[in-house]
């Protein structure tokens, strides 16, 4: 497939612009030496390229998409017609209040429902997706421990078992990462844990049910030592698809929560955004949140913001036309609907690994979630076949890879998240794929060492892409 660049014919156009109405003003001359080489191209010519480009790529609409700690469940289309109203989409941030009064609602009512599914007191939108969230969040618990004019907490505790974006957003928050270990049932290691606090404690990060798809029995007793040190809690809600409407981060002794919308709460995962990290906090830490909160303002609503505020974290109000999207998908589902997707989300993937585990080695298989991990490491020293020589194979049958090599405590990992908004069909016929792989690494390792073959690409230079991106078109010469 050509780049658009290389599709250009000069002098070709696809712009209709209307006359214009206003006096002319061009750039000023130092700003633009010549003129922006953009493509030329005929619109049924771009038409085609992105059509062509879509196809080329895996979308949760396109089949089965297990990809573990990602959450790809189906988007419902009435999301998107609530969230392509033009009283919503014609806004301008900057509108008068008692204009946008709709707008409010929406954030209010979102807020509302989404604390009632963590048991945070206050949540804002601002975040553009989690790992934004995460960063906000600790910016949160630093504000606070400042306020009280505690300015040697410098550590956040960090199992070894977290999603890479925590140990970041801590680093980025300009603290010191303390990882310790998971104990052998992938959980967090009391002992361990009781080592790592002490007075230069800001928080713990945590992901319950964990990376590994198991809940920890331990929660309570975690919250409770990480307080008794006089640090915080932060829950990683990133994947909140077990538990929502069930078990509640803030009874679990959370502090502060965020949530990716983009994963639980059914709103696209756009390429890397437009996405959405709320981030909700208990009543003691509403005072440093970012920006503007919408608040109820006797019959109506009005935007509040606090002295001690953080500061803007993005634009505005965040993403709001995702918040729109998870509000349509709440309000769907309903207080009967949400505790049933979970529980869906968590028989699921009970039922894909139990299909799968006389075949495939679990490497947790007690007290499994809505997601599990299975380590080739076994398969891999009989047969040469590797987790992402089976992860190539699934393309082959339509199927987008789980995980691959993540955690990074089970070794030749693949973690499948099936999530609820399968069917048992799909379950059965990607169960049947699995399987199939399995033979075929025993019987022709070579094909899969191959796969795939019916993509538009094969085998990708993964870390010559990591470690020297082509990020622009190099222009022939002039
Ligand atoms: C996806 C994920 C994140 C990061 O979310 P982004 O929106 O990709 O930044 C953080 N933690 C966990 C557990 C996740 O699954």
């Amino acid at each position: 497939m050509k780049l658009i660049f290389e599709q250009s014919r000069p002098g070709t156009r696809c712009s209709l612009l209307p006359p214009c109405d206003v006096p002319k003003a061009g750039l000023p001359v130092a700003l633009r030496k010549s003129p922006p080489r953009l493509p030329e191209l005929a619109e049924v010519d771009l038409s085609r390229h992105y059509a062509c480009l879509a196809k080329e790529a895996h979308g949760v609409n396109d089949g089965f998409y297990p990809l573990g700690s990602c959450t790809m469940k189906y988007n419902p289309r009435i999301n998107e017609e609530a969230a392509a109203l033009p009283g919503f989409t014609g806004l301008h941030p900057l509108q008068p209040i008692e204009t946008v009064q709709g707008a409010l609602e929406v954030l209010c009512t979102a807020e509302k429902l989404l604390c009632a599914i963590t048991g945070m007191d206050r949540m804002t939108f601002q975040p553009a997706a989690g790992a934004h969230g995460e960063f906000t969040g600790l910016l949160l618990i630093k504000a606070w421990h400042r306020s009280r004019g505690d300015s040697a907490r410098r550590k956040i505790i960090i199992p070894d078992a977290a999603h890479g974006t925590n140990p970041a957003s801590a680093t980025m928050a300009g603290y010191d990462v303390v990882s310790i270990p998971s104990n052998e049932k992938g959980c967090v290691d009391l002992d361990k844990l009781r080592e790592a606090v002490g007075a230069d404690t800001a928080g713990l990060m945590l992901t319950n049910p964990n990376t590994v798809g198991l809940f920890d029995e331990n929660i309570l007793e975690i919250t409770k030592i990480v307080h008794d040190a006089g640090g915080l809690c932060y829950y990683d809600g990133a994947n909140l698809n077990a538990v929502m409407g069930i078990a509640r981060p803030g009874d679990m002794g959370f502090d502060v929560v965020h949530l990716n919308l983009h994963k639980t709460f059914s709103t696209p995962h756009g390429c890397g955004g437009p996405g959405s990290g709320p981030v909700g906090c208990r009543e003691f830490l509403a005072p440093f949140l970012p920006g503007d909160q919408a608040v109820a303002d006797g019959d109506g609503f009005t935007l509040e913001r606090s002295t001690a505020s953080i500061g803007q974290v993005k634009a505005f109000y965040g993403n709001f036309l995702v918040v729109v999207r998870a509000l349509a998908y709440i309000l769907t589902l309903g207080r009967e609907g949400v505790p049933e997707a979970a529980e869906n989300a968590v028989l699921n993937a009970n039922y894909l690994m139990a299909l799968l585990k006389d075949g495939y080695e679990m490497a947790f298989t007690e007290g499994v979630m809505h997601e599990f991990v299975m380590t080739l490491e076994g398969l891999k020293k009989e047969s040469g076949v590797s987790a992402m020589d089976i992860a190539k194979g699934l393309l082959d049958h339509g199927i987008h890879p789980p995980t691959m090599y993540f955690p990074l405590i089970v070794h030749e990992a693949l973690m499948v998240e099936p999530t609820e908004t399968e069917s048992r069909a799909t379950l059965d016929e990607a169960a049947q794929v699995f399987l199939h792989l399995l033979d075929q690494a025993r019987t022709d390792p070579a094909a899969l060492h191959a796969a795939p073959v019916t993509t538009c690409v094969g085998r990708l230079d993964e870390v010559g892409a990591a470690r020297n991106p082509r990020l622009r078109y190099a222009f022939p010469a002039e």
